[in-house]
């Protein structure tokens, strides 16, 4: 592992059955595609662009372990609908629709994938709740109902009695559940994304790319191997390399959840009616929650811009606190449960909450940066940025190009303060919705 790639196994990853990683890359290779990032925009691209071009071989290549990076780490909601707050503005609807087209053809793709490739990563159907346990995310969800009747989206209102029963908490006023939508194993199913790439898709780990020299080859160097690419395309999140004008438009925002043991029977009848389910917030700062298909609770309600770092064992015993108060509040009957994993992970946000799809020059690409809520999006992405480098620029990329611009941030240290400053605004009256 190279120093300036943090790697730890913790959270999702260690839930499940350690994965013998592909080798790393050793040897100078020429390459016509070259993609460096394998999360859920590197995997998709891959996919993609070795099915545009099956004559070829795609590199890809991953600095840590599959898993290790955001598309491992997160909470594992598979959005069909943004949560846009503020409520509906007709001047928006174009907006507003071509999110939802590149959420859904992010969502179908996985769908099919994973029913083709048979992946186990607990993909469940089942909708997603936002819910409202304050004031003002009250409000926030009064103004979200009126934005699904407005757009026709399939929806259920449920008052704080309804949650009760369905989840087991009596904490939120009131929520309403989305029916388009699943929720996964996030770590499951990058393992599956990476052990089902088609056959002329070369993925190499623990391979970081330190430096990329432009021109109408490309040279990219890693530790030790010189690669001569035609095309590359950037699907590294926060982390771009390369283009100092990229660096300072996303940020790196660290976040951190813990998850319980396997709950038991007796435990497990505390809760409600659903067998398994998926809390989002209605407010930006507010807990996600979600009891897994194998009967554990999982929390996450910090973030924090850390440097673009996971934390270290003492911020997590730390920020675990936080984690154990909310989950104390939405279950005091399971308070006695303990947490067995504990994990942060680093996403990529801009100042104006939009993402990057970009042709950096003639043979340089970058996609990426969703804002904590990406893996519909991210693969969305990162196949309309196969399409896009073999020159199609209709239909699903069209929709990421016309993406708003992302907003520049001053370098270091103004970025620093800025970054923490905005971080924390995010948490701004939270309140019973931490
Ligand atoms: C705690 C947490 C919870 C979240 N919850 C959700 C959720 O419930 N739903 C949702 O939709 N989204 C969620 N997100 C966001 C989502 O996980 C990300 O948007 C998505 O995974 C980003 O995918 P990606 O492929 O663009 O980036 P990543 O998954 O970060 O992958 C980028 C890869 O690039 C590699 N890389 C970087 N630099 C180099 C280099 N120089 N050389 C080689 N490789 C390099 C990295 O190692 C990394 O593996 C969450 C994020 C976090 C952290």
């Amino acid at each position: 592992m190279h120093h300036n790639f943090d790697q730890e196994t913790k959270g999702w990853v260690d839930l499940i059955h350690p994965r013998e990683p592909s080798k790393r890359l050793t040897t100078d290779l020429d390459a016509r595609w070259v993609i460096i990032g394998a999360g859920f925009t590197g995997l998709s691209c891959a996919r993609r662009l070795a099915e545009l071009n099956p004559n070829e071989k795609i590199i890809l290549l991953e600095a840590r372990e599959i898993g290790q990076n955001a598309s491992g780490r997160n909470s594992g909601y598979a959005v069909a609908h943004s949560h846009f707050s503020g409520g509906y503005q007709k001047s928006q609807l174009e907006h507003y629709q071509r999110i939802d087209r590149i959420n859904q053809t992010g969502l179908n793709s996985l769908k099919s994938i994973i029913e083709n490739s048979q992946i186990e990563c607990d993909y469940k159907d089942s909708g997603i709740y936002h819910m409202a346990a304050d004031k003002n995310s009250s409000e926030e969800c009064e103004q979200f109902e009126d934005y699904l009747q407005k757009r026709e989206i399939e929806h259920t209102n449920l008052s704080k009695d309804q949650i009760n029963m369905e989840l087991g908490t009596n904490w939120y006023l009131k929520g309403v559940k989305v029916k388009n939508g699943a929720l996964i194993q996030p770590a499951k199913l990058v393992f599956g994304l990476a052990d089902s790439l088609p056959s002329n898709v070369e993925l190499y780990e623990n391979s970081p790319v330190l430096q990329i020299d432009q021109g109408r080859v490309n040279t990219i160097k890693t530790p030790s191997s010189i690669l001569k690419a035609e095309n590359i395309i950037m699907a590294c999140n926060y982390e771009p390399i390369a283009n100092g004008k990229l660096k300072q438009r996303v940020v790196g925002v660290t976040l951190s959840g813990s998850i319980t043991r396997v709950l038991n029977q007796e435990e497990v009848e505390l809760l409600g009616t659903e067998p398994s389910w998926g809390v989002l917030s209605l407010h930006s700062g507010g807990a996600t929650v979600r009891l897994t298909e194998d009967k554990r609770i999982s929390i996450r309600n910090t973030a924090e811009y850390s440097n673009h770092h996971l934390l270290d064992d003492k911020q997590l015993k730390n920020r675990q606190e936080i984690h154990r108060q909310a989950f104390n509040n939405r279950f005091p009957k399971l308070s006695h449960v303990d947490f067995e994993h504990l994990y942060s992970g680093v996403e990529g946000v801009t100042a104006n909450k939009t993402n990057i799809f970009k042709k950096l020059s003639n043979n340089l690409y970058y996609a990426g940066c969703y804002n904590g809520s990406g893996i519909t999006k991210g693969t969305a992405f990162g196949l309309a940025m196969a399409d896009y480098a073999c020159g199609n620029d209709e239909g699903l990329v069209r929709d990421c190009l016309s993406i708003e611009e992302a907003k520049w941030l001053p370098p270091k240290p103004i970025l620093d303060l800025g970054a923490w400053y905005v971080t924390k605004q995010r948490f701004k009256g939270v309140g019973k919705d931490r």
